[in-house]
């Protein structure tokens, strides 16, 4: 078994540790649309140790779009009140793939949330 190996599935541990809470948290439902899908943890820094706050409740389709694919415009909606979490795994996450489309309200939504003023101006520009 390479280090590899151990160092990821130790990580995986890790993040089912924090299954409860989410699941608490999340009342069981996406945090990001509130869909109840094949609901899996999310790991929004997957480069720093897992914490609650970097971790969300995500359903298939959420989880989708984090990793890129493309949601429809419509559907770009049933995000939109994720960016009042203050969980940033939430708010910023979702902030991020809506940044991704050029729609107007979506520059307005994430202008008037109240994520981190950082990765808000990272996203705006
Ligand atoms: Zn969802």
């Amino acid at each position: 078994m390479s280090k590899g190996y151990n160092a990821n599935k130790e990580r995986l541990n890790d993040m089912n540790g924090f299954g409860k809470s989410l699941g608490k948290r999340a009342g069981f439902k996406c945090e990001w649309c509130e869909g109840k899908d094949a609901l899996r943890i999310w790991d929004y820094k997957p480069d720093a140790s897992p914490e609650l706050e970097t971790l969300a409740l995500l359903c298939q389709n959420c989880r989708g779009w984090a990793e890129g694919r493309k949601p429809g415009t419509d559907e770009l909606h049933s995000i939109r009140n994720a960016l009042w979490s203050d969980v940033p795994a939430i708010s910023e996450g979702a902030a991020r793939v809506l940044a991704r489309y050029k729609e107007p309200w979506v520059r307005d939504a994430i202008e008037e949330s109240f994520i981190d003023e950082k990765v808000k101006a990272e996203l705006l520009k």
